[in-house]
This record gives structure tokens, sequence and C-alpha cells, in this order.
């Protein structure tokens, strides 16, 4: 805790004009350009991620960066899509998943939620990955499993994701694009869901404006790996 004190004090101390000059303007309001989901994993840091600058994003975290489906659960992340479509206009919404997450193992090894029913309850929503992996792809396993299932996950969640009203009705007027990434941490690299290709595709300048086509048909062929393509 220390930490964070001398951390706050240290930001304040070396803080650029720039930066004073931005905080000021921003006190008296907000309009970021995207809203990003991701992992509530300590190893992401999105602002730095994409250098980004105070107001640029408005980000949510979660255990498993999962969006449930409208009217199952009411949960602090669909209130906050439903704020940052309605009330802030945000022209795009990410799900970032990413490598080695933890809520993805959960799913692979369930007995580590023994004694954790919170977190075993909210990964029910992310059992629509589990189950499209295992049926699709059921010798997989290991690593291998692990980022098909962190994949699917990220297909479902946006899946999930379009069942919200304010989320349906501003992708139909074309105000709102949705966007399925992953995060490698160990290469810092981020895949992009290709809804057109049907898979994961490094992230690259087309997928500014990628196309909201639903996927499917993901495993009529081998599907390949994002780190091969
Ligand atoms: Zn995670």
């Amino acid at each position: 805790m220390e930490r964070l004190i001398q951390g706050f004090e240290e930001f304040r101390r070396d803080m650029t004009s720039e930066h004073r000059e931005l905080f000021a303007r921003l006190a008296s309001g907000q309009t970021p350009h995207t809203m990003f989901i991701t992992c509530a994993d300590s190893r992401i840091m999105p602002e730095l991620m994409f250098n980004a600058q105070p107001g640029d994003l408005f980000v949510y975290r979660n255990v498993g960066n999962i969006v449930p489906p409208y009217a199952q659960h009411v949960s602090g992340v669909v209130a906050a899509i439903e704020y940052a479509v309605t009330a802030l206009n945000v022209q795009h919404i990410v799900i970032c998943g990413h490598s080695d997450c933890g809520a993805m193992k959960a799913l692979q090894n369930p007995a580590a939620l023994k004694g954790k029913p919170s977190v075993e309850q909210w990964l029910k929503h992310a059992d629509v990955a589990r189950y499209v992996v295992e049926k699709n792809r059921p010798t997989i396993h290991g690593a291998e499993g692990l980022r098909y299932l962190t994949e699917e996950n990220v297909v479902g969640q946006l899946e999930n994701m379009r069942t919200l009203p304010a989320v349906a009705a501003a992708m139909a007027n074309g105000s709102l694009r949705i966007h399925g990434w992953i995060y490698d941490i160990a290469n810092t690299e981020i895949t992009a869901f290709d809804p057109l290709e049907g898979r994961f595709r490094p992230l690259d300048s087309r997928d500014a404006n990628v196309p909201d086509a639903t996927p499917h048909a993901r495993f009529s062929t081998p599907l390949p790996i994002a780190s091969a393509a």
C-alpha cells in the first residue's frame, strides 16, 4: 500500500504540463471513442498497450472478460456497456481476452474452482466456450486447448453482447462496431477475430472497420492457430 501512496505522489510531482492541461479539460466531461472490456488480470494495462491518453478509453474489467447475455444476469458490465453506448456514444467496443488467463484455465480444470463458488457461478457465462471446444476439438487439451478456449470465449462474449438492446440498436444503424481481440502477454502481440475468415489473425488497420458478420462454421475446417497465421 505504501508503494501506491508513494506512486501517487510521484505521479502528481512528475506530471507534464500537457497532462495537467488535459486533466483540466477533462474535468467537466469525457468523450471516449472506445469501450475496452478485458480481464482483471494485472498483466494487462490497456492505456499503456495502446499509448492512450486519459479520456480515450472507457475501460471495464472483470474475471474472464465476460459479458452476460441480456436479461439473464444484471451485472456491472452490462450497465457499463449500456452507458457507454447510449450516454457516451462510443463508436467501438472491444472485448479482449489474453494468454495464460486464469479464468480460461479454470474452465479447463474445474477442480481449481473448489472453494470459489462466486467465481464458479460467474464462469458459467463462459461455459459456451468450453462446450464448443469440447464438442469440436475433443482431443485437444493443454496449451492448444487453452488457446481455443480463449478464442471461443471472446467469440461467445461478442455474441452475448449483441443481445443487449442498446448494442443491437447502435449496430443496426451503423454507429457502433464490436471487435474481439486476444492479447499475447509473452510476445506483446494482439490477434483480432475476423468474422469473414472465421479466425483470429494479427491485428492490423483493417480491424478499424471489421464487418459485423455473424461467425459460423468455425470448425468446419482445421482452425488455423493465431500465432501460425
Ligand atoms: Zn484473464
